[in-house]
């Protein structure tokens, strides 16, 4: 029990510092002191972004951040338990498997993602669980974890879940969350960083840009995607504008410059 309590208030204490580093750190250095000079990145730059939605986003993210530190500690607990098939020594389990790891994750996340989320988008589901990441309708970093608890746990259950079914190498599962985490502050950062011609280029393409789950935030409707764009590509769900809305941000660069 002791061990339980200490694992909770580690993983809250760890999970508070990703958020001041990630979320509120961030969120000051690009909305607020490099704003002047990168303004035209901005992908909303029409929009009116008021302080109550900070708010929002910074008191939801708190939940989320005692929720899934509360689900990992119960990881961490099955893990002292020895029911999880984490493991340390890489030659435990077949190589191929140890490298591939990373690769499958992201892919199996991002399909589960995408059909979760439009699962949540469903008209008679919508108002009860997704609705509170939605009221930033121009994200920001502060988004990141503004969740309902309930989408904080429908979007853990792969973490929770993955490592009772199948070997999971720590260093590999650790990868999968930075990458997670990394993603997601992308998608929700507000302003445009993937280089010029991403969108045009086919192969690029396939991974979203900030503007893709920008404009799912600012419509609602299509681009459920988060890491990639072939499931929404697949299902007839891109929005129309995304190129568009893309390449008009450095179009703004050039009239910016002459
Ligand atoms: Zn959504
Ligand atoms: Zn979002």
């Amino acid at each position: 029990m002791k061990n339980i309590s200490k694992n909770i208030l580690e993983q809250i204490s760890f999970n508070t510092l990703l958020y001041f580093a990630f979320g509120i750190f961030v969120f000051l250095l690009i909305w607020k002191i490099l704003a002047p000079k990168i303004g035209w990145r901005r992908i909303q730059p029409q929009a009116e972004t008021k302080p109550h939605f900070f708010k929002h986003d910074i008191l939801y993210s708190f939940y989320s951040i005692i929720l899934s530190s509360l689900l990992t500690a119960i990881l961490l607990f099955l893990e002292s338990k020895g029911v999880t098939k984490l493991y340390w020594n890489f030659e435990q389990h077949n190589i191929i498997w140890g490298y591939s790891q990373p690769v499958f994750f992201i892919f199996f996340y991002d399909t589960y993602f995408y059909w979760t989320h439009r699962w949540m988008h469903h008209p008679k589901i919508y108002r009860f669980i997704h609705k509170k990441h939605h009221k930033s309708t121009d994200p920001s970093p502060l988004t990141i974890f503004s969740f309902h608890p309930l989408e904080t746990v429908i979007e853990f259950i792969p973490f929770l879940v993955t490592p009772l079914i199948l070997p999971v190498y720590w260093p590999a599962f650790f990868l999968w969350q930075t990458i997670d985490l990394i993603n997601n502050l992308f998608a929700h950062i507000g302003y445009e960083f993937y280089p010029k011609n991403w969108t045009s280029n086919p192969l690029l393409n396939v991974k979203t840009t900030s503007t893709h789950h920008n404009l799912h935030h600012e419509k609602f409707v299509g681009n459920y995607g988060l890491y990639f764009t072939y499931w929404d590509k697949l299902m007839n769900t891109e929005i129309g504008e995304y190129h568009d809305k893309f390449k008009g941000i450095y179009n703004r660069r050039y009239d910016h410059q002459s």
